[in-house]
Formats: structure tokens, sequence, C-alpha cells
């Protein structure tokens, strides 16, 4: 540590620390020279090289010179502030020193790696530091915003990696409810161990999967938000800590088959069977498939398009199969005088990748047999016609039975999209948020995360990871009673409110209303635990009467005009 300047403490003064950063910045930036310019301006007080500020050792030291400065403002020179793991603040707190009167420049990332000589790697990391010391000096105390955190977690998407997060979340003690769709009340698996894992949910005490289901509101503030949903029972609220929404990849869209035989109940996708099967196993009577006519056979039907299709999804295809024998066991057991039939591409694969459901397949008196190409399916006479050429037979086969349940077929993401509106969240067109799905999962990102499903093999395990940290950042979250964020809210400044109401209108989160001020006149007022950081609102106001904390225009010109003036110079 090579320390210069004034050690007592003084009031409003300013401590620098610079960091070598273990020869990552020495060497393309002349610290020394950084420090004798710095200790020219008239309010910093002392300037301190470290080897490495993160290190144990330069914690120590930077604890020990902050120590009983309260009041004092403190600029780091080092790497990225958005580091997650980054414990400077947390330890300068700790000393007694205001967050909110901590600024950290990155002039690694800006200046020593970006710059091929020392010369104007040294000449913008003094302007930016100067910079940060002019807006610092303008920056208030304040104290983090405190949210109360619900035990409880909501997961839209019952894919691969909803159902893996949500693993995670109950095994650490915590209540999941587990979402998905009208139309695909099923989980659409991308990979067959997902069948072990979704059984292993469906009987966990903390877990609450409701297919079939719609959502109708999401309400409230971080840490607690009111959750509505429409589920095939009725209505059903309840309230959750975080949220996690994956994005369905649009894999499977709806199948062309049913234009060919329109409004036919007796072909259905497994999506549809699946709500089917859940009113008739809530004893609500099904009036499309067990009312009157008398089922007696039912034929599952794996439908994909061409072989190269086949092979492409063949993990995503086999799952789907799994999924389908995991209905028809379940039929079964309603109704055991029904015979089951299925018609897959590759039955020796599935049997061995899903050796336990098969077995019980087969205990069950489930038949199986092998199509040699994807099933012709057409209509005839008003009913649905499955032709199928089937491995070991000579010429087509025609499936009779009394239902035909076509394997296959996803909807769109309409769940999540639906779910990402109410959180004022826009998707894009393709379904995803961008700016999110890159945010690490050691952010708090307000206790609401978006992963995506995969595209393939690879992605598979990239998505599968990523579920895995989400879970443990939301488990991490709930653990905590009360959780603290940033007061990077939006504050009115009333001498400037003239009480117009744009900002109202153009806030989504409903954290704005008018109020009474006197004489009859209305203000704006901000609910702090509602307002998100937009800064919609102080685009919104002509009047200049919005500002965020931490970003007013005063503090942000005072940081630029420091910079302009070090730079000329
Ligand atoms: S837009 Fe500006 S002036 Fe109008 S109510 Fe909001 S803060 Fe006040
Ligand atoms: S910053 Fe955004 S969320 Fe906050 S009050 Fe303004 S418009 Fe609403």
């Amino acid at each position: 540590m090579d320390t210069v300047g004034d050690e007592a403490p003084g009031e409003r003064s300013v401590i620098v620390l610079l960091c070598r950063c273990e020869g990552e910045i020495q060497g393309a930036i002349d610290l020394e020279r950084v420090r004798d310019c710095l200790l020219t301006h008239p309010r910093v007080g002392m300037v301190s090289i470290h080897d490495s500020l993160c290190s144990k050792e330069g914690r120590s030291q930077m604890r020990k010179l902050c120590d009983k400065r309260e009041g004092e403002r403190v600029v780091i020179g080092a790497c990225s502030p958005e580091v997650p793991e980054d414990p400077l603040r947390g330890d300068l707190e700790e000393s007694g020193i205001n967050g909110y009167l901590v600024e950290q420049v990155d002039i690694r990332e800006q200046c020593a790696w970006v710059h091929p000589s020392v010369e104007p790697a040294t000449a913008k990391a003094t302007a930016l530091i100067r910079g940060a010391i002019d807006r610092s000096l303008r920056q208030e105390p304040l104290e983090d915003l405190s949210f109360d955190m619900a035990g409880a977690a909501l997961i839209i998407g019952c894919s691969r990696p909803g159902i893996q997060a949500a693993i995670k979340i109950v095994e650490a003690g915590f209540r999941v409810y587990l979402l998905d769709e009208e139309g695909r009340g099923h989980p659409p698996l991308e990979r067959t161990p997902a069948n072990q894992d979704f059984g292993l949910l469906a009987g966990h005490e903390n877990a609450e999967i409701l297919l079939n289901c719609s959502v109708e509101a999401i309400e409230g503030v971080f840490g607690r938000r009111q959750v509505k949903v429409h589920t095939v029972k009725g209505p059903a609220e309840f309230e959750v800590g975080t949220i996690l929404v994956v994005i369905p990849r649009e894999a499977f869209a709806e199948d062309s088959f049913s234009h060919s035989c329109p409004d036919n109940a007796s072909l259905v996708t497994a999506a549809e069977f699946e709500r089917l099967l859940t009113e008739l196993e809530s004893g609500v009577q099904s009036l499309r498939l067990f009312d009157g006519a008398h089922l007696s056979r039912i034929g599952f039907v794996q439908r994909v398009d061409d072989d190269e299709e086949a092979g492409r999804s063949a993990p995503e295809q086999s799952a789907f199969v799994a999924l389908a024998i995991t209905q028809a066991l379940r039929l079964k057991k309603l109704r055991p005088d029904v015979k089951i039939d299925f018609y897959v591409h590759d039955t020796e694969g599935l049997l061995r990748t899903s050796k336990a459901l098969s077995d019980s397949a087969a205990r069950s008196g489930i038949k199986f047999s092998s199509l040699a190409a994807p099933p012709d399916i057409t209509c005839e006479n008003g009913k649905p016609l499955v032709r199928a050429r089937l491995l070991g037979h000579d010429g087509s086969t025609d499936i009779e039975s009394d239902l035909v349940v076509v394997i296959g077929g996803r909807k769109g993401p309409g769940i999540a999209s639906k779910a990402l509106e109410l959180l004022h969240m826009g998707a894009g067109e393709d379904g995803t948020i961008n700016d999110l799905a890159r945010r690490p999962a050691a952010d708090l990102n307000r206790g609401v995360f978006v992963i995506q499903t995969s595209e393939s093999e690879e992605d598979a395990a990239r998505a599968a990871s990523h579920a895995e940290s989400v879970a443990s950042a939301m488990v991490r979250i709930m653990r905590q009673r009360t959780v603290k964020i940033p007061r990077h809210v939006a504050r009115v400044q009333e001498f400037r409110c003239r009480g117009c109401g744009k900002c109202a209108k153009v806030c989504e989160h409903g954290a704005i209303k008018l109020v009474e001020k006197e004489k009859g006149e209305q203000i704006a007022q901000v609910d702090e635990q509602r307002c998100e950081s937009c800064g919609l609102c102080r685009v919104a106001c002509c009047n200049g009467a919005m500002a965020l904390l931490g970003y007013t225009t005063t503090q942000l010109l005072a940081q630029m005009l420091g910079v302009i003036e070090e730079m000329s110079d």
C-alpha cells in the first residue's frame, strides 16, 4: 500500500483508492501520476494505491483507512463495479461509510485494457476518476429499500429447466407453484431424465403443479407478489417471493392435421388428452370423450414430419413418448378395461431410455409397435383415419381406435408472454427478453428471473445449468426474511411539480399517484416500493420535476464537467 495525503478525517472530503489489480492495471496506467494529479483536487484528502484491493490484505488495508470516516466519500479506481462478487462496497459500509457515497470507476476494462500505451490510458483514468470525485461530492447518504420476503416461488413453464429449478427450490424447503398453460397440460419434456424429475416433484409436499391454467393477475411488490390463476378446478390465488419464467421454444407448433379433420373429438393431441385426463381424474365429466360413446381402445401415435426431423429431435420426441406413456398409465388406473396401443418410431431406443416406464407399461398390457415411416393422418367420412407402415409388416395398416392421441404438438409461449406482460417486462417477437436473459443469476432482479428452454444438445446443458443457478439465487433471496436493494428510485422535486400527471400515465408499475397539496393543488407522489427505476417518468416530465436518486441531473452534470475539465487541462 502506498498512501499520500492528509489522513485525518475531514468533513465531506474524498478518499481515493487505486488498485494495481495484481499487475493488470499497473504497467498499463501510471498510477503514481494519477495519484499526484488527484491530490491537487481541493476536496481530495487522501490517495492510496494497493496491489489488489479485493484480496484479503487489500480489504483489510481499505477497512483500516476508512474506519471512523463516516460522512466522507470514497472513490475507487479498479475493475468493473459490475463484477458480481465485488465485495468492496460492502466492506466500506461495514467501516461506516454510506454506500451511496462510494463511486467505483472501471479503469481496468475502460483504460488499461483498451489503450495501447500508458499516456492515453493514464490521462483517461485520471479524467474518469476526477468526474467520479465531483459526482460523489453531490451524492447524499441514503438507506437501502427493504422488502419482506414470502417463502414461496412461482415457476411458469413446466419444461425441463422449470422442473429442475422447482426441485432445487422444494428441496431447500420452500413452496413452489409450477404452472403451465391450457393446451400444454403436460410437461413438454426435452430430455427423458426429466420424466423422473417430474415424478419426484409431483409427489413432493412443497410442490403444487397447476397444469392447463392461465395467469390472470400478478400484483403487489417485490417479495410479496399476489398471483391469481385460473385452473381447471376454478380460480386460485397465492403469494410468492420470487418468480421464474421459462420461455419455451416454438418446437412443435400446432399440428396441421387438426385442419384436415376439424372438431373431431376422436383425434386429439397429447396436450388436449392431458386436459381430458385431468378432468376425468378430478371427477369432472368430460363432454367430448367419455360421454356416451363407449371407449374401449386408444391408439397413441407418434407423428413426426420426416426422418430428418425424427433424427434431429430424437431426445425431445423420446420425452414426448415417455410422457404419453405416463398418461396411458394414469388412464389404465381409471379404466383398466381400455386397450391401449402405442405406434412409435424406434421402440427399442425408447425402451432403453425409459426402462422403468416401459416395464410398467408392459405390466399394464400396453402394446408397442414400431413405425417404419411417419403415419398419414387424414379424414374419411368425417372420421380421422390414421394409416401407418409398421416395421415387419407389408403395406399399410389402418389404426383402429375409438380415440387417437397424437404424440407431440406444443403451443407457443402464451403463458410466459402473459406473465411477462403482467410483470411489465415486454417480451420480444420471439418471446425472449434479452436484457434479462443476460443478467447473471446472482443479481436480485427484484425476484423475477427469465430463462429459455433449449434449442440444441449444447443449449440443453446451458439451460439446465442456468436453471440451477437461478434456482439457487431464488433460494438465497427467499432465505433472507428481509431483502435490501439500492434506493435508486424516482423522487419528485416538489417545487417543480405542476401536478400534470404525465409521469403517472407513463409509469407501468403504478408507482406514481397524484395527491392533494395545499390550496387544492395536486402533486406527484412516488411509491418507492413499486418503483422499478426505469426512468420513464423522468423523461415524461416537462418540468424537470422527476429525478432518479443517485442519478440526478446535477450529479451527472458534475461528473461530465469533471471529466471535461480534466481532459482539457
Ligand atoms: S410529470 Fe412532472 S410536473 Fe407532471 S405531475 Fe409528474 S412530476 Fe409533476
Ligand atoms: S422510474 Fe419508472 S417505475 Fe419508477 S416511478 Fe418512474 S416510471 Fe414508475
